[in-house]
């Protein structure tokens, strides 16, 4: 059984190691819908499909280090304004080395898009591959990456170098903080 969300991630990109562990995935993805109905797109839900969650659209180090935070802020937020049944996400992707969440319309006075808003400016700097604080980012196609994750490509992949990441200063998120 799956429980956590790196057991999800890791049954998701390494290696099949029993037949089972799609079944594994639907049934975790399940549970996260009991918590987060509009996790999954309502056409899914509608023709009883859980083999893929709004989640699996986030980059894995962005999931790894706040995704289900995010949702359960969202969540939380949904039913103080008694809006639950009536959300949905439009789209989840990377773009500029930024999370981008699109929801549909929310009411005026909730407080779902400054929650979107501190992850989408929290993403700038978290690691893509890991979650950890991002140092580096990558030139051409930009993304936030750590120090240990840079030493990795440089190593795996023979036409990257120093030179295609760039330093950048992180900045620190307090709790609270607007
Ligand atoms: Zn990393």
């Amino acid at each position: 059984m799956i429980t956590s969300e790196s057991e999800y991630l890791s049954s998701l990109y390494g290696k099949e190691t029993h037949e089972n562990e799609k079944v594994e995935r639907e049934e975790y993805n399940k549970a996260l819908a009991k918590r987060f109905p509009w996790i999954i797109p309502p056409e899914y839900k509608k023709n009883g499909y859980y083999g893929w969650t709004w989640l699996d659209a986030m980059e894995i180090g962005w999931r790894l280090a706040f995704g289900v935070q995010m949702c359960e802020e969202i969540q939380k937020e949904l039913e103080r304004i008694n809006y639950v049944d009536e959300y949905v996400v439009l789209d989840v992707k990377e773009k500029w080395a930024e999370l981008r969440w699109t929801s549909g319309g929310v009411p005026i006075k909730s407080k779902i898009f400054d929650i979107i808003d501190k992850y989408e400016k929290m993403s700038k700097t978290t690691c893509v591959d890991c979650g950890k604080q991002a140092t580096y980012e990558s030139t051409g196609y930009i993304l936030p990456l750590c120090e240990s994750c840079v030493e990795r490509l440089i190593k795996d992949y023979d036409y990257l170098t120093k030179d295609n990441f760039v330093r950048i200063h992180p900045v620190m998120f307090n709790e609270g903080e607007e």
